[in-house]
């Protein structure tokens, strides 16, 4: 009996919990007519995949040795695609935009933004874990969250996903984001300010300081460290954060727009550059050299902020002039939403995935997107060996649309089906769906 119980905890703990333990497990074979291997560009039609305790055992155009007791899922005409990941989000931040007088106003200090950090974490993390589960229905079966999120709110809620509390992407964590005095949200009332600014951010004053602010990161238990660089950080001290993080084995991520702070990035060594909208073609060859990958968060701001045509056209074209670059580069890209504001009308999934269009819009292919948000990303998580494609070893991770979305990229706006970890999440494609095999 004793023996028995041990046994059966320590299956429970394994999977992390006895719910998601069930789940994962027994056999799929998922079949459809097309798979889309984003790192080729090849196209296996018809598709077969045998998966098994939440991950992928077999590929082919039809596979022989199915046991016979698998679950047939068949998706008709529909084209496999793995899951896809979002790079750059902000799951606990749902600000409304601000009208542009009061945005020119207020300089930096964005009050959605503010209003967000004096919420209660209680309120926060429940925003996360709704705005999470809209991203895994739109088939983000991976996120990375990239600040603002509280103290722990991002960390908590992975575990909660893993653990199969809530339903959600997998997540990676950056816990609080690493900021010089006076980034983001300034202007508070001196007897509050540190008191508000300690909730969100980690302030780097010296180096011996950044040390200590990825120290406080690790102790939440952070998968990567978010810096944010806008021409205001030492470069002592940003040396120090990437020093610091490279010795726990955690990756940087550097939030740099501006020429300065993206060489400044360039210089110290981080892994990926976020958003590098002015970068040169000379920085972009020595990211392409160094291995930095550039995280592209497109233009997608256009519906939610009510900004001026001027301005929005100025956005367009600085991202379309971006991803020129980028391409002619040779640069390692992956792509991320930003998304950060409540978009009216739609869940922050369907948000999220105005990305797709929007990356279309200033010239990059199809293929391209999608590698950005499958193999790319993958690779600049660090998690090559388990996401960003179809093939044997890898978690069941798996989108599929009814069209071709290298003919229209906006089909990934229109995720009909979508697994994790060998456990369908949404199913409106089935056209045959059996529990028996054929
Ligand atoms: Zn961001």
């Amino acid at each position: 009996m004793f023996k028995w119980l041990a046994l059966a905890l320590s299956v429970a703990l394994l999977n992390g919990s006895p719910a998601a333990a069930q789940d994962v497990q027994g056999v799929t074979l998922l079949k459809a007519a097309h798979l889309l291997d984003p790192r080729s560009g090849q196209v296996l039609s018809p598709a077969a995949v045998l998966i098994e305790n939440g991950k992928i055992v077999e590929v082919g155009p039809s596979l022989v040795h199915a046991p016979a007791h698998a679950r047939v899922l068949d998706l008709g005409g529909a084209t496999l695609l793995p899951g896809l990941i979002d790079s750059h989000t902000h799951l606990f931040l749902d600000a409304v935009a601000p009208a542009e007088a009061e945005r020119i106003r207020t300089g930096r200090s964005e009050p959605g933004v503010l209003l967000a950090i004096v919420e209660s974490p209680a309120k926060r993390v429940l925003t996360g874990a709704k705005l999470a589960r809209e991203d895994l229905e739109s088939g983000f079966t991976t996120v990375r969250n990239v600040g603002n999120s509280g103290i722990d709110g991002d960390t908590e809620l992975r575990d909660a996903i893993n653990g199969g509390k809530v339903e959600g992407p997998r997540l990676l964590a950056s816990g609080r984001k690493l900021i010089a005095r006076g980034s983001y949200v300034r202007n508070l009332n001196p007897a509050l300010a540190d008191a508000i600014l300690q909730q969100e951010y980690l302030t780097v004053a010296g180096p011996d300081d950044a040390r200590a602010a990825v120290q406080r990161n690790v102790f939440q238990g952070v998968d990567q460290i978010k810096v944010a660089l806008n021409h205001d950080m030492s470069p002592a001290s940003l040396a120090a954060v990437v020093d610091q993080a490279h010795r726990q084995r955690l990756k940087v991520l550097a939030h740099a727009h501006d020429r300065e702070s993206i060489q400044e990035a360039i210089d110290a060594g981080v892994d990926s550059i976020e958003h590098g909208d002015e970068a040169t073609d000379q920085q972009l060859k020595e990211m392409r050299d160094k291995g930095i990958f550039l995280d592209v968060t497109p233009w997608v701001w256009e519906k939610v902020y009510p900004m001026s045509p001027a301005r929005n056209d100025r956005g367009r074209q600085a991202e379309a002039a971006l991803v020129q670059k980028v391409l002619k580069s040779g640069v390692k890209f992956s792509a991320g939403s930003d998304m950060y504001l409540y978009f009216p009308g739609k869940t922050r999934g369907e948000a999220s995935a105005t990305m797709f269009t929007a990356l279309s819009r200033s010239g990059m292919p199809p293929l391209d997107i999608i590698r950005a948000v499958t193999a790319n990303g993958a690779e600049m998580l660090g998690w090559q060996d388990r996401i960003g494609a179809i093939e044997p070893g890898k978690f069941a991770d798996i989108i599929a649309v009814t069209g071709d979305p290298l003919k229209d990229i906006s089909e990934l706006e229109r995720v009909g089906f979508v697994m994790k970890e060998g456990r369908v999440v949404k199913n409106e494609l089935r056209p045959h769906g059996s529990g028996a095999p054929e």
